[in-house]
């Protein structure tokens, strides 16, 4: 965190708010109105997502505090999309939407679109065009920003200003016909072009666009901008909370200003704003995410890289672990940055308890049991997890050629290093204690195979004289082991904050934040995992089960807290 005043808990994820039962400053607010409110006690919120990209965890922030105020104050939540631009918008996205916020266990009371309202918000601005408080602007875009004026200067009034309201709503009726090429014309408010508030100098309400809208197909030339659309949205609906974030704070004497001229009733929504979610090694852009896409830099919106839902999803995160870590981090009024490793380490917890224990070998080494009699089988009998002890125990092969980890041995071992080496015994996990005997190499030099001795009395993981060994290692049966694919992956941005220095953020793109490994060594029950279940790889990590693509993993997260580090350090 940058922000003390957006510091997360200390406490580990476990005891964190997580159920969203904490408090906050919205709620208080919420909790305020519902008490003695203009809304008789009703709440409803919205999540108003344009469908032009897929949703991120940001997004998911917003999601769960939107959905999550909803269910603790009984009331509703809207799932709003918010189409007013025509060029960019697609309904791919709003399936993609739908089907993420299910995804992350929420459901909308109603689904709605702010095109379903363009009549609605046409009539309303020819209400304000007839009072004088909207006007047809002829200047092009540049001029318009330009003599917007800025902090320490006042705006210039355009020189359309003061059509008549006759004038105005002609050329806004043509406007919409089609008659003008688009940005030929805007619809701005009138309001003050020397208001200390740069939103409030005018601002546009309506631009000429000649695409065809997903929904409203050719219907329309002229679409509302964010301004105009948002407030006049929620009224309409019934918004009682509009929550958005920190960056519309001084849009919300605008979307006061158009609520009062169109006199809207005392019970009309309020806009209360809250930090946008920032995660360190993490770009949140649409635009920058759709570059990634765009330029092949990842597969696709749903790679394990991206911090899409859909990404996080195929990556092995748990729906449950993204509440969690949404409500530990509740909401704050200054912007900051979270760790990453704070939102990996309620995934590992998740899956600390729920995951199935597996033995896979990425990089294999054989070993040879020697002294192994000639066609015997065997099964050892592996904990599945010892969190849970409903989750019991599966068989797990056992032979006389076996596959162990290539780091796990060492010719040549330095101090501390307690694993195989020539001459020395270790545990097999859920197996035997074997003891190295000899090395074979090939011409180069190269380590091809182990030459080990077993304990047939070490049956249970115990010598029955007591004699210790000083380190466990996992294995596979070579005979029943099956063929995969694991990837493993780094940060995909090295710099803590991309683009934070503002320079481009892909520049910080980390060239090595993905390795394919084939020919791993997997543990036959792995053959049964369903599609994008999660297990846990002894000793390596979490691993998630391709959506798609059968014995294929890739590594969610290490097992190391990483998090209880960077809060170690802290407290030095
Ligand atoms: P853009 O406006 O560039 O398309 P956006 O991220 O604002 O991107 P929207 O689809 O408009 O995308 O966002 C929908 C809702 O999600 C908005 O209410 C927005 O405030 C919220 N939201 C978006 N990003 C974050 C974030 N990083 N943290 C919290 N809320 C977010
Ligand atoms: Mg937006």
């Amino acid at each position: 965190m940058n922000e003390p005043a957006d510091s997360p808990n200390p406490d580990s994820p476990s005891t964190g708010s997580a159920g969203g039962s904490g408090t906050d400053f919205i709620r208080e607010k919420i909790a305020a109105d519902v008490a003695d409110g203009p809304y008789g006690g009703r709440v409803q919120t919205r999540f108003p997502p344009e469908p032009n990209g897929f949703l991120h965890i940001g997004h998911a922030k917003a999601i769960a505090l939107n959905f999550g105020i909803a269910e603790e104050f009984d009331g509703t939540c809207v799932l709003r999309f918010d189409d007013t631009n025509p060029d960019t918008e697609d309904s791919r996205f709003v399936d993609a939407i739908q089907d993420d916020i299910a995804w992350l266990g929420y459901r909308p009371s109603t689904i709605a679109y702010a095109s379903d309202y363009f009549g609605r918000l046409h009539d309303w601005a020819v209400q304000l065009i007839e009072a004088g408080l909207a006007y047809v602007d002829d200047q092009d875009a540049e001029t318009i920003s330009a003599n917007r004026g800025g902090f320490t200067e006042p705006g210039v009034d355009s020189p359309w200003r003061d059509r008549t309201v006759d004038e105005n709503l002609d050329l806004f009726a043509r406007m919409r016909a089609g008659e003008f090429a688009e940005g030929e014309k805007v619809l701005r408010a009138r309001i003050d072009m020397n208001h200390d508030n740069m939103a409030m100098r005018d601002p546009v309400m309506y631009r000429i666009r000649h695409s065809h809208h997903f929904r409203t197909g050719d219907d329309w030339k002229i679409y509302p901008t964010y301004d105009w659309a948002h407030g006049q949205s929620d009224a309409i609906e019934g918004t009682t909370h509009s929550l958005c974030t920190l960056e519309f704070d001084t849009h919300r004497p605008l979307y006061e200003w158009f609520h009062e001229q169109l006199g809207l009733a005392e019970d009309r929504p309020r806009q209360t704003e809250f930090a946008r979610l920032n995660l360190t090694h993490t770009v949140m852009s649409k635009r920058k995410l759709a570059q990634l896409v765009s330029d092949g830099l990842v597969d696709g919106w749903d790679d394990p890289r991206m911090p899409t839902l859909r990404g996080l999803r195929r990556r092995g995160y748990p729906p449950e672990a993204i509440r969690a870590f949404a409500a530990h981090i509740g909401v704050a009024r200054v912007n900051g940055t979270h760790e990453i490793e704070l939102l990996e380490s309620f995934v590992r917890t998740h899956h600390n308890t729920h995951a199935l224990r597996r033995m896979a070998v990425l990089d294999p080494l054989e070993v040879v049991i020697t002294n192994w009699p000639e066609g015997l089988a065997d099964t050892r009998q592996a904990v599945n997890n010892p969190e849970d002890d409903t989750a019991g125990t599966r068989d797990v092969p056992f032979g006389g050629r076996l596959f162990i980890e290539r780091a796990d041995f060492m010719v040549d071992p330095p101090k501390k290093f307690y694993r195989l080496a020539p001459g020395r015994e270790v545990r097999l996990r859920a197996g035997y204690f074997i003891t190295c005997t000899d090395v074979e190499t090939d011409d180069d030099g190269e380590i091809v195979r182990l030459l080990c001795s077993y304990d047939p009395e070490t049956a249970g993981g115990q010598a029955p004289d007591g004699r210790k060994v000083k380190a466990t290692i996992h294995w596979v049966s070579a005979a029943h082991a099956v063929d995969g694919t694991v990837v493993l992956y780094d940060r995909l941005f090295t710099d803590s904050h991309p683009g934070a220095d503002g320079t481009d953020p892909l520049a910080s793109l980390n060239p090595s934040s993905r390795e394919i490994r084939t020919g791993c060594k997997l543990e036959p029950a792995l053959a049964d995992t369903p599609p994008g279940e999660v297990v846990q790889f002894e000793r390596l990590g979490y691993f998630a089960h391709d959506l798609d693509e059968p014995l294929r993993f890739h590594r969610t997260v290490g097992l190391r807290d990483e998090w209880a580090n960077i809060q170690k350090r802290r407290d030095l």
